[in-house]
């Protein structure tokens, strides 16, 4: 049996609950060496290091 709802969510109370939803873009990180928001697990554009190291050759 599957439990029945005492009151249906009203589209404005779904609305406004999903206002919350994706206000910020996931998978972004500060980064650690120049603070600079970055994608997680990739090389940072700002100054071109990962985990530490600087991989990027300039
Ligand atoms: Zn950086």
């Amino acid at each position: 049996m599957m439990a029945v709802p005492f009151r249906r969510t009203s589209k404005t109370r779904k609305r406004l609950r999903r206002t919350h939803f994706k206000l910020q873009v996931p998978g972004m990180v500060q980064c650690p060496n120049c603070g600079e928001w970055k994608l997680a697990h990739r090389v940072c554009k700002a100054c071109g290091t990962y985990k530490g190291r600087d991989v990027v050759n300039k």
